[in-house]
């Protein structure tokens, strides 16, 4: 993919710090971090997001997202880690490229991923669950 930033990274076109690298990911450090430690783990095909991805790639993904998070975890001390990942320009994707988000948490980070919960009615629900199903 030409135009793709990160697909750019990965050919080492374009500099980046590498923390952790398989056969089918490469982690680095968000050049926009939230918090200290935010990681992305970039798919070394590529892939435009989750839905368009590979599932074998998929499969591979949350064992490497555990072992970036447990390092970053016990190297930087955080409380917790919020693991995100944005599927089109509404849910926040800003580069078409598929990838996790790694967000170390600390007790007084005040950072906030904010969503705010609607309280539809039980028909609501239902109808929804019958669409779904
Ligand atoms: P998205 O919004 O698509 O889920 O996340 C894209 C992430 O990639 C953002 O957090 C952004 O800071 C990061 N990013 C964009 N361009 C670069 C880059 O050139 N290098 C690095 N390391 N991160 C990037
Ligand atoms: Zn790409």
């Amino acid at each position: 993919m030409d135009n793709c930033i990160f697909c750019k990274i990965l050919k080492n076109e374009i500099p980046s710090s590498t923390v952790y690298e398989d056969d089918k990911f490469r982690a680095i450090m968000d050049i926009g971090p939230i918090a200290k430690g935010h990681v992305i783990l970039l798919a070394k095909e590529h892939a435009a997001n989750l839905l368009e991805a590979d599932d074998e790639l998929l499969a591979a993904a949350l064992p490497a997202v555990k072992k970036v998070a447990k390092a970053v975890k016990k190297t930087l001390g955080c409380d917790g880690i919020n693991v995100l990942q944005n599927n089109g320009e509404e849910a926040g994707q800003t580069v078409f490229h598929f990838h996790l988000h790694l967000i170390p948490r600390y007790a007084d980070d005040n950072q906030e991923i904010l969503w705010n919960p609607t309280s539809p009615s039980a028909e609501e629900l239902a109808q929804i669950r019958e669409l779904l199903s």
